[in-house]
């Protein structure tokens, strides 16, 4: 039996997203599951090492794909491509190439783009303002919004 806090603490440890396709609760629009990584069949226990936070689809699907496998590779539209025969059998057993997958990784590779360029344009507007400031200093406006020179 799995404690209520333990269950806190894993799906904290995942950022409440699958740890092994990455859909996270926000895309799903409910909790997840927890997953035994060794079966309970074989004798996986209820530690926090062997609890994985994960969709009902990883869940039923079972198997052991992480989202930097070096078997895989992540396109920019989304789609797993197959790097090696074992990359094949993961995206075959655990259906990683199922639209809603696709779409979901297609979005959170999107969302990582905005909030790089989101970044990059913060930087930008800093060292604008700080030009700003020196041109201020070195020009002063007098309150009419004329130049004091
Ligand atoms: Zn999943």
């Amino acid at each position: 039996m799995i404690s209520a806090r333990l269950r806190r603490e894993i799906r904290s440890l995942y950022g409440a997203c699958c740890g092994y396709c990455g859909v996270c609760e926000e895309d799903v629009g409910s909790a997840l599951t927890l997953d035994h990584f060794q079966p309970v069949a074989s004798q996986g226990q209820d530690t926090r090492e062997n609890l994985v936070y994960c969709c009902f689809a990883c869940n039923a699907f079972k198997g052991d794909y992480w989202p930097d496998d070096p078997n895989l590779r992540l396109e920019s539209d989304g789609y797993l491509t197959a790097l090696t025969p074992a990359g094949e059998r993961q995206i075959h057993l655990l259906h990683l190439n199922r639209p809603p997958l696709i779409r979901q990784r297609f979005r959170a590779q999107e969302r990582r783009l905005e909030r790089r360029t989101h970044q990059e344009l913060r930087r930008e507007l800093e060292q604008m303002e700080h030009r700003l400031q020196r041109l201020e200093r070195l020009f002063p406006f007098d309150d009419e919004g004329e130049s004091s020179l």
